[in-house]
């Protein structure tokens, strides 16, 4: 059996760590000597700035907050104002407004809390800081875990936090963590897809990247870092009906192999200072509820130490939505005996002054209170918010929103996610000696709103590409590229609009001038969602882009179909198959328009592999690439986890274990002992003619245990760019969890047996006594 204290043994703490947290725990037990239950109450209570701005000028009500800082000592604000009568509305917010707004808002509080605790203000900065006019926005993270490559996670989460700590927020509520296993939830695209492995390696590079590497409880969080979310925790990311925050019924074996590695990575292994509660139900228990899962589980086995902010008003729908609590009393008994320190949103201010009758009642204890009110200080503090409580309008860090190299980052990682997985008589890359006119046509091809999806502008809802300070269309991408050059002749219509009645005559004009092109590009996919309002209630394409897409290909051109989605809609497989060239963009951000237009001119050479299981029909979902035995066979996906072409080859030679022992007369059998690291080393060649980047990836077969077990897991994951005829030598090590499955008693198991690892076509086997 393996513990997570094994697996992420605690770090050694050198003489820094311990000055820090003996000078922390010092201010902070003086501080909490000094504090009512009043104050202490504050600082467990997060409001919304929506609620104090006024639509169109995005002035707070002073009177009103200054109430709330005087009144209830509020220690914690989120979200973004009102403006244009919209919340969320995003882009539009610049940096000198955001930065004023939380000097008012910092200056109320503090002059509202008698011990002048400053407030925590935390925005959603999803895909880049996404709420800051001009920042620089990425592709989600379903695009960012098809690079296979963690340094961009790394690197956009560390963009996102700087963009964020420049308007004056240091706190951010990203990333997802949960596994993109139904594609009919509405967010599934803010998870790194469905492969545990993927989402806890992107996850946790994520988490160093917003953080800085640092974790709050031993180290200061400093400008440009921001602290982090490890979000929804957990089992959110699977509601049994594919609605968001809908009943999800999850076994605790699937939870503990599924949906916990993800966040133990991010929390025990990254540090990630904060966490957000899942806003459902778990086999019937509101995880809001959950001593279980909030406190043994999450203090307890993952030893954390950091912030659990109750997700939006979630005290409260214990008893209107959850129906677990009769009154608002209860459902804050339940909260807080599970094990909550910051409520977010309580309806009604109910959270603040209903807890303070509870404390005067006795029903609740000021012990209980101090346990939260001590972790988030301590947040506060390794903020260095008591020293710098206001933002430091720092015109250094603000004049690089947006700057040129953010975006070039941006446009880097959308080059390395775009997944080429269809590509017939490579037609891919175009080329001017056979092809000189191309229609692009299709509802996505001009638009850099589609590109960005949900949390872009008006995180839900429609908006126009006006709206967006920057960014290129696919349409405009193409057109740069190709503009120095006489050799390609770009036409382009919309073809169809998504989410209108059919409309033959726009159809009719794509075909008529499809039948003067050589080639056929046609970009369809989804319009921005998120949340409940993007649940939907049939998986399919929109029936009249698969209208267009059809006619397109009656045609008889090639057509090279593009896909601008946040989930994988269904569409008709021998459609799909009848084209002559498919690429997957995912939702790949604003600057996503040019890299798939170099990759469609062979400028770039696409290196994404789908990190999740592209459904042929709908009865493929649910099936994930790492199912059982049984279910072998019993779906036919449209395209698998880790397809993904090249315009180049690679191969993979001599797959090696270099330290277990090789078992002697068996070729490729290896032995050694179990609970130990195994390092495997492959060589990988690019084989063909041009400069390629591959993601090499490692499974590992478990062949039989006491629990069924999967076909397969990724076990690891590494993306090298090789020149042709170049090779390069990559290992990989598994540590003793990696061999680990979860046993009939749900606790980690080794068990001794056969193994099989697997890169590509090689293999080898390994026998752990
Ligand atoms: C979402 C969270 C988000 C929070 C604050 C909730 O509705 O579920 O992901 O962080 O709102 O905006």
């Amino acid at each position: 059996k393996l513990e997570y204290s094994q697996i992420y043994p605690k770090k050694k703490l050198n003489q820094e760590n311990i000055n820090f947290m003996s000078a922390r725990d010092t201010f902070v037990d003086n501080l909490m000597s000094k504090m009512s239950i009043a104050e202490k109450i504050g600082q467990m209570t997060q409001l919304d700035i929506t609620t104090l701005t006024s639509p169109n000028t995005i002035t707070i009500n002073e009177t009103t907050l200054a109430y709330y800082a005087k009144t209830y000592y509020i220690g914690s604000y989120l979200n973004s104002p009102v403006s244009g009568g919209l919340a969320g509305d995003i882009h539009h917010i610049n940096s000198s407004v955001w930065l004023d707004m939380i000097n008012t808002i910092q200056n109320i509080v503090m002059e509202g809390s008698p011990n002048k605790i400053p407030m925590i203000y935390g925005l959603d900065s999803v895909h880049g800081a996404n709420y800051v006019h001009k920042a620089t926005l990425f592709p989600h993270n379903t695009g960012l875990a098809a690079t296979f490559n963690t340094e961009h996670a790394t690197t956009a989460a560390q963009i996102t936090s700087k963009d964020t700590v420049a308007v004056g927020i240091p706190w951010v509520f990203a990333p997802v963590l949960g596994i993109g296993v139904q594609p009919l939830w509405a967010r599934i695209y803010e998870t790194f897809g469905e492969d545990p492995y993927v989402a806890s390696m992107m996850g946790a590079a994520a988490v160093r990247g917003f953080q800085g590497g640092n974790n709050s409880f031993d180290t200061p969080i400093n400008a440009p870092s921001a602290v982090c979310t490890a979000k929804h925790y957990f089992g959110y990311s699977d509601p049994t009906s594919g609605k968001d925050r809908t009943a999800a019924w999850i076994p605790e074996r699937m939870l503990r192999r599924y949906f916990l590695p993800s966040f133990a990575e991010a929390i025990t292994g990254a540090g990630a200072g904060t966490i957000m509660i899942n806003s459902g139900e778990v086999n019937g228990v509101p995880m809001h509820t959950s001593y279980k899962y909030l406190t043994e589980v999450l203090r307890g086995e993952l030893q954390f130490e950091g912030v659990a902010v109750t997700d939006w008003q979630d005290i409260e729908k214990l008893v209107y939505f959850h129906h677990t609590a009769g009154s608002a009393e209860e459902a804050i008994m339940q909260a807080l005996d599970a094990g909550i320190d910051m409520s977010m949103v309580p309806l009604d201010l109910s959270f603040p002054v209903i807890l303070a009758e509870m404390v005067a009642a006795g029903t609740v204890p000021e012990s209980r209170l101090d346990l939260s009110v001590r972790r988030i200080l301590n947040l506060k503090y390794a903020l260095g918010l008591f020293d710098n409580p206001y933002p430091n309008p720092n015109a250094a860090i603000v004049d690089t929103i947006g700057q040129v190299s953010d975006r070039e980052a941006a446009a880097a990682t959308a080059e390395e996610s775009i997944t080429l997985l269809q590509n017939k008589n490579n037609i891919l890359p175009l080329n001017s000696n056979t092809v000189k006119n191309i229609l692009l046509t299709g509802p996505s091809a001009d638009s850099i709103r589609n590109l960005n999806g949900g949390w872009s502008v008006h995180w839900q809802g429609a908006y126009e590409d006006s709206e967006f300070p920057f960014g290129t269309s696919i349409l405009t991408g193409l057109r740069e590229i190709t503009n120095d050059t006489d050799d390609f002749n770009i036409q382009y219509t919309i073809g169809h609009e998504i989410g209108v009645p059919t409309n033959q005559t726009s159809i009719d004009e794509a075909v008529e001038l499809a039948q003067s092109s050589d080639v056929v590009v046609v970009v369809i996919g989804e319009l921005p969602e998120a949340e409940t309002p993007g649940d939907i209630y049939d998986l399919s394409m929109d029936p009249n882009e698969v209208l267009l897409l059809e006619q397109l290909v009656a045609t008889g051109k090639p057509v090279v179909l593009i896909l601008v989605e946040a989930r994988p809609r269904i569409l008709p497989p021998a459609l799909v198959y009848s084209c002559a060239a498919v690429l997957m963009a995912y939702l790949p951000g604003s600057e996503g328009g040019k890299p798939i237009a170099n990759i469609l001119m062979g400028n770039v050479n696409p290196s994404g592999r789908l990190p999740l299981t592209y459904p042929g029909t709908t009865g493929d979902i649910g099936v994930p690439y790492y199912h059982k035995y049984s279910e072998n066979g019993v779906t036919n996906p449209l395209f698998q986890f880790g397809d993904g072409l090249s315009y180049t080859v690679f191969n993979y030679t001599n797959l090696v274990c270099s330290n277990c022992n090789p078992i002697s007369g068996q070729a490729s059998n290896y032995s050694g002992v179990l609970g130990q690291s195994y390092t495997f080393t492959v060589t990988v060649t690019n084989n063909g003619n041009v400069q390629g980047k591959d993601s090499v990836l490692l499974y590992l077969s478990d062949l039989w245990a006491q629990v069924t077990p999967e076909v397969k897991m990724l076990r690891g994951f590494q993306k090298v760019d090789l020149m042709p005829a170049q090779s390069q030598q990559l290992s990989f090590t598994l540590n003793a969890y990696e061999f680990s499955f979860i046993g009939v008693d749900n606790k980690i198991t080794l068990e001794s047996g056969q193994f099989i690892i697997m890169v590509g076509n090689q293999q080898l086997g390994l026998y752990l006594q």
